[in-house]
């Protein structure tokens, strides 16, 4: 009788699928500045999440920030501007946090390499993870075209990012890069 071989099983396992990098309030703990989290209803996100893609960061919590805290918004310049030095993020009772902003993005991007996302999707309207509008830095609520600045250097560093509202298209481009299950 001949030697029984052993069966060799192949599985996909976590490290074998494309990883999304994705806020950490997206359908996740209450971290944001008032303590609320962003419920997510959508079947990618949960096909997303069955197969082991999600990676949740949240940049502010990351660079020290604590729950609940004041809001914050670009009060000078941009995104661009504000990681080269030339702009600002301030709290509405007036304290610059530029610096812990800058911070919690370099902190994102080496989250995001460590981890090998090719995709983020992050909670729009941030000023860290914002990546089609910003609020204007009135205070007011009035917004304006703009990212923050999280996703700004995720895109510096070749990371594509989508906002919460673009699922389907992320999943479109993700499913589009060669060699990617
Ligand atoms: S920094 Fe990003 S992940 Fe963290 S609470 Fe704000 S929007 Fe959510």
């Amino acid at each position: 009788m001949a030697n029984a071989q052993p069966v060799q099983i192949s599985r996909r396992s976590d490290t074998d699928v494309a990883k999304v990098l994705v806020s950490g309030c997206l359908n996740g703990p209450p971290i944001r500045y008032n303590q609320t989290n962003v419920p997510v209803e959508s079947p990618v996100w949960d096909s997303w999440d069955a197969d082991g893609r999600l990676v949740p960061f949240c940049a502010e919590l990351a660079a020290g920030f604590p729950i609940p805290r004041p809001p914050a918004e670009i009060v000078d310049g941009d995104s661009t501007k504000v990681l080269c030095g030339q702009g600002a993020v301030a709290e509405d009772v007036g304290t610059d946090v530029t610096a812990l902003f800058i911070e919690g993005a370099r902190l994102a991007v080496a989250h995001a390499r460590e981890n090998g996302c090719v995709v983020a999707v992050l909670t729009d309207g941030s000023p860290s993870c914002g990546s089609t509008y910003q609020y204007d830095g009135s205070f007011t609520g009035a917004t304006r075209a703009g990212t923050g600045v999280v996703a700004q250097l995720l895109m510096d560093s070749g990371i594509r990012v989508f906002p919460e509202s673009q699922l389907e298209q992320a999943d479109a481009y993700l499913r589009s890069l060669p060699n990617r299950t």
